[in-house]
């Protein structure tokens, strides 16, 4: 059997938008039916990562490979024939509905797109089925996105994304714009999809509390490059890198045992602009654990465990010593 092709290949992705440094060089791998968080600060380049997946923007180098197909330097015309390999879940389901169409066109129209020749009836017969894989009932095809509640909203974007069977979804902070009520069944309606149809999924998100019911792996963004990547476990239990340890601080976690062993690190001051990112590591302005080097050279990518760490101080067994009270040269000379 030859083995299926990894649903998304992200190699040396760059994304300039005239002098900013949105995404500085993304590699990032997420094999058949997996999912992967990419998670940091709002300003971090998350978001613009998935639209260069979709092709919302055209990336400024690197390449795109979903499916096995790479994707970067084709023409609108020929993504045409690989639109239904991929599908986007945005952050606002009220923003991103066409608010004239009802919710049957709404969810239909990716089948459209795609050429399907499909009757009306199979096409409304396959909305249904779709409505009611997200938990809605059918007469809600007649009805328009301004009728719904919020999460009701965001499950007919689900819907609309899932009709075309894509083998990779990108869920763009898909509930973050929802009440918090509501936030926790999105979720778990997005994981036992997950987990029924198998699809790959890149799931951006700044909140890593959301990353425990979804994501098999985490890829830690800072200022438009990935500091950290690795299987979900070992980054709740053992954060390599200061900022990833820092995000983990900030975020509440359900079980009270580990939320006590939290250590609380606290990040100062806001993200630095993307328009001039500090010099060597870009979170040396922000680090507790800086020291002169950091500033002069780029930390490399020291790679364990099925992933990586982007940290002078980082080991090859991906531990860091801990060197608040010491002097980090001692440590590293
Ligand atoms: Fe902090 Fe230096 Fe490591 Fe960057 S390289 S995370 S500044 S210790």
């Amino acid at each position: 059997m030859t083995p299926q092709p990894n649903a998304l290949e992200l190699a040396d992705l760059v994304m300039h938008f005239g002098p900013v440094r949105a995404v500085d060089g993304v590699s990032l791998t997420i094999p058949t039916g997996r999912v992967t968080a990419l998670v940091g600060e709002s300003g971090s380049g998350k978001s613009t990562v998935g639209r260069c997946v979709v092709r919302l923007e055209k990336p400024t180098a690197g390449t795109v490979r979903i499916a096995g197909t790479d994707v970067t330097g084709l023409t609108r015309r020929q993504l045409r024939r690989h639109r239904g390999d991929v599908s986007i879940v945005f952050q606002d389901p009220a923003g991103s509905l066409d608010p004239r169409m009802l919710v049957g066109e709404i969810v239909a129209e990716p089948l459209r797109l795609s050429g399907a020749r499909l009757s009306r009836r199979d096409r409304a017969t396959r909305v249904t089925e779709e409505l009611g894989r997200v938990g809605l009932r059918a007469e809600v095809a007649r009805r328009y996105p301004h009728e719904l509640s919020g999460g009701q909203r965001q499950r007919v974007s689900i819907a609309r994304a899932l009709i075309s069977e894509p083998k990779l979804l990108i869920a763009d902070e898909p509930t973050s714009a929802l009440d918090v009520s509501v936030q926790a069944s999105v979720l778990n309606l997005l994981a036992d999809l997950q987990r029924d149809i198998g699809f790959a999924c890149l799931f951006i998100t700044h909140d890593l509390s959301a990353v425990e019911y979804l994501a098999d792996d985490i890829a830690v963004m800072y200022l438009g490059q990935l500091v950290e990547q690795g299987p979900r476990e070992r980054i709740f239990a053992r954060p390599a890198h200061p900022y990833t340890q820092a995000l983990l601080a900030a975020a509440p976690v359900a079980d009270p045992v580990r939320q006590r062993q939290r250590q609380p690190v606290l990040l100062g001051d806001d993200l630095p602009s993307a328009l001039d990112p500090p010099s060597g590591c870009r979170f040396r302005t922000r680090c507790p654990l800086a020291f002169d080097r950091c500033a002069t050279e780029v930390p490399a990518e020291v790679a364990f465990g099925g992933g990586m760490a982007a940290c002078h101080l980082v080991q090859p067994d991906g531990t860091r010593p801990d060197v608040r009270a010491a002097d980090p040269s001692e440590v590293l000379s």
